[in-house]
């Protein structure tokens, strides 16, 4: 294996690359098992509910250096409070306070990368116990070995969703080793053979919008449920200036062209697809139900409460030693204690689920999300003065308006102004979770 030394501002293209429908063939001589792949039928929904899946940051610490990572000065620097993964018993107590406060259901577990974390298996066992599915967030280099996958189908797994940056030195380039690639092809094949479903996610960067439609025809050749493209995003350590570059950070107009052709794809075959972080405007109005801004978050059952995600992403969560911090709870604001109480009940009865999470707890949830915009530097172009759509579009980042402007925004023009975040993706079928 060969760690790649490349400074974060430069660019992740890397030179002489085969064309990206031979690396796809590549990448599938690898990940596919020498009988078919059967996609068993799942359950879809358009409901549109508030999401029951907390996180875990069980510490920073990770066997790769993906430039984009939202940790990764602390995964680099070992004396960081976060870097070190924390204690079997403290990561169940935040488990605990997920499903006890939180009414949380399902969990994504992520590390740094989760999988070097030795307790793993015994945590996953420990949320199946107490009714928090469990999902891991890998790189998948470490599960390119079929039987430490049958001991994570024994614990009770319920998904992994695994990051693939593009394709063969692409992905290699993206999270800094040579070979993670291949790896990550095996993993793919072990999961289809061993039968764990498994979801993806690509961020987009300069090099990884080469491959968007390839990911995509990875996705329904492997039987992949669902497929996440993550703008590449200013947020924790990503905020420090000069972290994302010209060279690094494709423009909107130059990832829309692949990403509608990635998503026309999962669209045909059937495959959930959503868009983290882009703006409405610059994808054709049929994929628009697919755009999973800030306000829309909230909705989408494979992302994160933003109850629980207030508390598990402050930092006595997320750190080895201390104490953990009191439970606080967005919803609760302005509600009785006993209203708060009984409403936490309902929301386990999925025909009342629907009713007792509109209203207000919705408000608190979008005024979170707005929040988090104007916290995070979030801005609207001039164009975006005539468009429509103002009232549930984040806009753009004030970094990305920095470098490139804001000329690319195409307003949207609906004839009513509007209010509702569910507007577009509420036309989405999306998996119905139980
Ligand atoms: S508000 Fe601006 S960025 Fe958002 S959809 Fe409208 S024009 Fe595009």
């Amino acid at each position: 294996m060969q760690v790649l030394k490349l400074a974060r501002s430069e660019s992740h293209t890397p030179p002489n690359l085969d064309s990206p429908d031979l690396l796809l063939e590549k990448a599938l001589a690898l990940a596919l098992p020498s009988s078919p792949v059967r996609r068993p039928p799942l359950a879809s929904t358009t409901e549109r509910c508030i999401t029951r899946r907390g996180a875990i940051w069980l510490g920073q610490t990770c066997n790769l250096r993906c430039h984009f990572c939202f940790f990764i000065d602390r995964i680099e620097d070992a004396s960081h409070p976060e870097h070190e993964f924390m204690s079997l018993e403290k990561a169940k107590r935040i488990c605990k306070i997920l499903v006890d406060v939180y009414g949380n259901n399902a969990v994504d577990i992520q590390g740094g990368e989760p999988t070097l974390w030795r307790p793993i298996l015994a945590l996953i066992e420990y949320c199946h116990a107490i009714g928090l599915h469990p999902s891991l967030i890998t790189n998948a280099l470490l599960l390119d070995r079929k039987e430490k996958l049958l001991e994570y189908k024994k614990a009770g797994i319920r998904d992994f969703l695994v990051s693939v940056h593009g394709l063969g030195p692409v992905h290699d380039w993206a999270v800094g080793l040579d070979g993670a690639h291949e790896r990550q092809m095996k993993a793919l094949r072990n999961l289809i053979e061993v039968g764990i479903p498994f979801r993806l996610n690509t961020v987009l960067t300069g090099g990884s919008i080469l491959h968007l439609p390839q990911v995509a025809r990875l996705a329904t050749e492997t039987g992949a449920r669902v497929v996440n493209f993550l703008t590449f995003l200013p947020f924790a350590d990503q905020a420090t200036a000069g972290a994302r570059t010209a060279p690094n950070l494709p423009r909107y107009s130059e990832a829309a062209g692949p990403l509608t052709e990635a998503l026309d794809l999962l669209s045909a075959a059937g495959v959930e697809a959503n868009v983290r972080f882009f703006p409405l405007c610059l994808l054709p109005a049929r994929h628009r139900k697919s755009c999973f801004n800030l306000q829309q978050l909230p909705y989408d059952q494979g992302e994160w409460d933003f109850a629980s995600l207030s508390w598990t992403s402050q930092q006595p969560q997320r750190m080895k030693t201390g104490e953990l911090s009191p439970p606080s709870e967005l919803a609760r604001e302005g509600r009785p204690e006993w209203l708060h109480s009984l409403a936490r009940r309902l929301t386990a009865f999925p025909r009342l689920r629907h009713i007792v999470t509109r209203g207000s707890r919705e408000q608190s949830y979008r005024e979170f999300a707005r929040g988090m915009a104007r916290g995070t530097g979030y801005t609207y172009g001039p164009g975006c003065n005539g468009c429509d759509a103002g009232g549930i579009c984040d806009g753009i980042h004030g970094d990305y308006a920095a470098m490139f402007g804001t000329e690319e925004v195409r307003p949207i023009k609906l004839g009513f102004r509007a209010k509702d975040p569910t507007l577009y993706i509420r036309q989405q079928s999306k998996i119905a979770y139980s």
